[in-house]
């Protein structure tokens, strides 16, 4: 996706489109470079990278929510995703 020239990067953690500035981490897998708005982000998707990629293919929506762990701050549980 481009906005105004500006190349924008899907973070499949939080679901946050991120500006070129806002990446604080990245992560090649298969030869896709996923960006993440935090570290955090990125340790989660490093952990189980195929669950984010698969649902990131088949059903975006239904998991882009508040996994993203800066924007939870203060809470101590989260609920892992479920391979189903
Ligand atoms: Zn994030």
């Amino acid at each position: 996706m481009t906005l105004n020239g500006e190349e924008r990067r899907f973070d499949p953690i939080c679901g946050m489109w991120l500006a070129p500035e806002q990446v604080a981490a990245t992560y090649i897998y298969i030869g896709h470079v996923y960006s993440f708005c935090s570290a955090e982000c990125r340790e989660l998707f490093a952990r189980k990278p195929d669950v984010y990629v698969v649902r990131l293919a088949y059903d975006p929506e239904a998991y882009i929510a508040d996994f993203c762990p800066g924007q939870r701050a203060g809470q101590g549980d989260r609920s892992e995703p479920s391979t189903g």
